[in-house]
């Protein structure tokens, strides 16, 4: 509004059509005063840069990087809710099983469920294992196993399993969800 308008609508109407209380002056964002860490969402693979603020090493806000050609500031649903991949105490922490047929989930150590992938794996490689296939070219492999990797793995992450599950176990079906 132009100051001589502005003028004149307070004289004949009286109030400021403008008005910022001192409360209101008074409030900051959040993360004033918290530090920032440049980083990557790690859900999928367009790789949005991320702000990650913290306090005393506690995560209060993540925001899209204003810096970023990628995102320039924005993150979708998704990469905006990163906070509670932390934090949110919906997360379950705990290991649940249900049994081949069963209606109930089970809660189980993960040393039990690290021993039966193990013993599951060896036991289809071994029923699965192919040294040549149908023409006689030696091919070293097996088709009855698969692995469909998250998107929250990380590079150092995705580089051992690709290497563990195809060098070393014979593994053909190795993915991503990032890629799919
Ligand atoms: S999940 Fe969303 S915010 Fe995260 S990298 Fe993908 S598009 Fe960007």
């Amino acid at each position: 509004m132009q100051p001589r308008v502005l003028r004149l609508f307070r004289r004949h109407v009286g109030f400021n059509p403008n008005p910022i209380s001192a409360r209101s002056r008074a409030i900051v964002p959040r993360t004033t005063g918290a530090d920032v860490t440049v980083s990557v969402c790690p859900y999928c693979a367009v790789g949005c840069s991320q702000l990650v603020y913290t306090k005393q090493g506690r995560v209060i806000d993540v925001e899209g990087n204003p810096a970023s050609p990628i995102n320039a500031g924005t993150l979708c649903p998704k990469g905006a809710a990163t906070r509670g991949l932390l934090q949110s105490p919906l997360r379950i922490a705990e290991l649940l099983y249900r049994r081949p047929f069963g209606t109930a989930w089970e809660h189980k150590p993960l040393a039990w469920a690290m021993d039966r992938i193990a013993d599951l794996v060896k036991e289809t490689r071994d029923n699965t294992w192919q040294e040549r296939d149908e023409q006689g070219r030696r091919v070293n492999r097996t088709l009855g196993i698969g692995h469909l990797g998250g998107a929250t793995l990380d590079n150092e992450e995705n580089y051992l399993i690709k290497k563990l599950f195809t060098a070393g176990l014979g593994i053909v079906a190795v993915e991503n969800q990032a890629r799919i």
